[in-house]
């Protein structure tokens, strides 16, 4: 096999020579077939591929020159693993270098004075071709269902590509089936198979048609690598006509993610990973089939990193801190402060306040939220207790338990630990669960649930009427309070629809005879109507925001005052 063949265009040439004349007389007998680039030491041809050590297809050495040598090139490249790659001819006069230039890594020698043109321009190619094909060979080539290229060989192809037409511009995209499953849910697995095969043929006419390259990964994404002037909506519409009489089915479509003109910088999984998150950004908007990689995603991506890169200083620097809200019960004559929710900020040295909203669901993808959770759960704990040599009183808190923390086997052993390290009971001392992390991984969350509560303590339903819980799940889940989710509460006041939602959820909370938590209530109409209700709890900006625990001890100080 010899890819060489199929991309018939140059390779780009790094001739390391400290002599004018060499260099002119190598560039004249290479330089119909490749494309030659000049280092005139060791120094500066290092540099050139450290910069881009991609763009060459083989290095031309000479041995003997200033600055740095051709031997102390080797050696860099030799513990180089990216310029370890690319093939090194030697250029030299001396037998003895020769075989020291061997032991050091490289492929061949050519002998100075030059040979016959021809012999030069044959042993190039053929250190080039064969240097393309064991890296080729390294990866497994097709993907049997398709025919199209595996992943891996993809990858390999596309850089090739870029050395052959280096100044091309290129797009790197994804294209998806959306809910592709339901295709063989619904029609069986040789029906789906016939739908990728149909995709695959589509874009192996478009990619020979336009030299680009293509493969098929994770069932059912394509990986597409083509010349920027092809425009990604023709190909969308290629391959929809190509399967459009076999598949009719609405929900099933597909999406397309584009990295547009490529940076030729960036590694090229890197590349198709950020036309990935463009792809992924419609995956729920119907009324988007293509999305672009952009600036502001970007940005986002960016955001991100650097929280994730910045976690593990922050907690060293106390960057996070834990604020507290209070919770009334609003079923008496006068509205009681009966406990708080720790929420945890970042206070984050250049970027000012970050919320939890953007770092925790960030921080859930990788574990990192664990770390933060355990300091939570910590200060929380020793809170209480301080409050209550300060005051007299316990004031009870809840904290919030991500769905990975539960899974963890020691878990139900740390929260007792910490409980009873700061000799608090369990029963003050809450657990907030979400609504969706019991419908994921339902059986182990409820057996864990099961035991926080045999040890003493309260499990709160979080987030409750956000996830799926089938109504005939919730009778047997064990908690001890509903958290009604915030977003039936925020338009209570203006929607008798909304309202009658909650009314709907009093009614199920009363059949499992829990009490109801309403939190994000933010007005005195909102308020009323939950009392109205016969809600028990209220959390929300209408008594107060979430504080910083000094300022949240005026709470405290006049309900101490009420209970003497
Ligand atoms: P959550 O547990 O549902 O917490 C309630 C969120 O509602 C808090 O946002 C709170 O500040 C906000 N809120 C309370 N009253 C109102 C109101 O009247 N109006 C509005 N618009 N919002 C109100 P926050 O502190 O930004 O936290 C957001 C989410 O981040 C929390 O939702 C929780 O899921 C998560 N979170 C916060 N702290 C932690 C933590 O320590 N560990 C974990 N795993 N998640 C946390
Ligand atoms: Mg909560
Ligand atoms: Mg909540």
């Amino acid at each position: 096999m010899n890819m060489g063949e199929g991309l018939a265009l140059s390779r780009t040439v790094l001739v390391v020579e400290d002599e004018a004349v060499n260099q002119q007389m190598l560039g004249k007998i290479l330089g119909e077939k490749y494309i030659c680039e000049y280092a005139n030491n060791g120094k500066e041809a290092i540099r050139m591929l450290m910069e881009d050590s991609r763009r060459y297809s083989l290095i031309l050495l000479d041995l003997f020159m200033p600055e740095m040598d051709g031997f102390e090139v080797l050696e860099v490249i030799k513990e180089d693993s990216a310029l370890k790659k690319i093939p090194v001819i030697v250029l030299t006069s001396e037998k003895d270098a020769e075989v020291k230039s061997l032991q050091l890594g490289a492929v061949d020698f050519i002998p100075k004075p030059y040979d016959l043109p021809e012999v030069i321009l044959a042993r190039v190619r053929r250190t080039i071709e064969l240097s393309e094909d064991r890296d080729i060979i390294s990866a497994t080539q097709s993907d049997p269902l398709t025919g199209l290229f595996t992943r891996e060989f993809f990858m390999e192809y596309a850089l090739l590509h870029d050395k052959s037409y280096p100044y091309v511009g290129m797009d790197a995209i994804v294209l998806n089936i959306n809910r592709f499953h339901l295709v063989n849910e619904m029609h069986g697995r040789e029906f789906g198979d016939k739908v990728l095969q149909r995709v695959a043929n589509k874009l192996r006419s478009i990619t020979r048609r336009q030299h680009g390259v293509a493969c098929r990964t994770d069932s059912d994404t394509f990986l597409v690598y083509v010349p920027h002037a092809v425009e990604p909506e023709k190909i969308l519409d290629e391959v929809i006509g190509g399967v459009s009489d076999i598949l009719d089915n609405p929900r099933v479509r597909f999406r397309m993610g584009v990295y547009a003109n490529v940076n030729r910088m960036l590694d090229m999984n890197r590349r198709f990973d950020c036309a990935l998150l463009a792809c992924n950004s419609i995956r729920s908007d119907y009324t988007r089939q293509i999305a672009f990689y952009d600036e502001e995603m970007h940005d986002k991506e960016t955001y991100a990193e650097r929280l994730i890169g910045d976690v593990e200083r922050a907690l060293a620097n106390h960057e996070f801190i834990v604020y507290y809200q209070p919770k009334f019960n609003i079923k008496g004559e006068e509205d009681v402060l009966s406990s708080a929710e720790a929420l945890i900020r970042w206070n984050h040295p250049e970027l000012g306040m970050v919320r939890p909203d953007v770092f925790i669901p960030l921080f859930e993808e990788n574990g990192l939220v664990q770390d933060l959770d355990r300091f939570v759960w910590r200060e929380a704990a020793a809170q209480i207790r301080k409050w209550r040599d300060k005051y007299h009183i316990t004031i009870p808190v809840s904290v919030n338990v991500s769905r990975i923390d539960m899974l963890e086997p020691n878990f139900v052993e740390e929260v007792s630990r910490i409980v009873s390290d700061n000799d608090i009971r369990p029963e003050d001392y809450l657990l907030e669960v979400t609504e969706s992390a019991y419908t994921e991984s339902a059986d182990q969350i409820i057996a864990i649930v099961t035991e926080l509560r045999n040890r003493g303590f309260k499990v709160e339903m979080d987030d409750f009427g956000s996830g799926y819980s089938s109504l005939n799940m919730l009778s047997a889940l064990p908690i001890d309070v509903l958290k009604l989710d915030m977003g039936f509460i925020r338009n209570i006041h203006t929607s008798p629809k909304d309202f009658g939602m909650v009314e709907l959820m009093m009614d199920i909370a009363k059949f499992l005879s829990v009490p109801v938590v309403a939190e994000g209530v933010e007005n005195k109409e909102q308020f009323d109507l939950l009392k109205k209700a016969g809600i028990d709890v209220i959390q929300g900006f209408y008594f107060s925001k979430p504080l910083p625990p000094q300022e949240f001890e005026k709470f405290i100080e006049e309900k101490a005052v009420k209970e003497q």
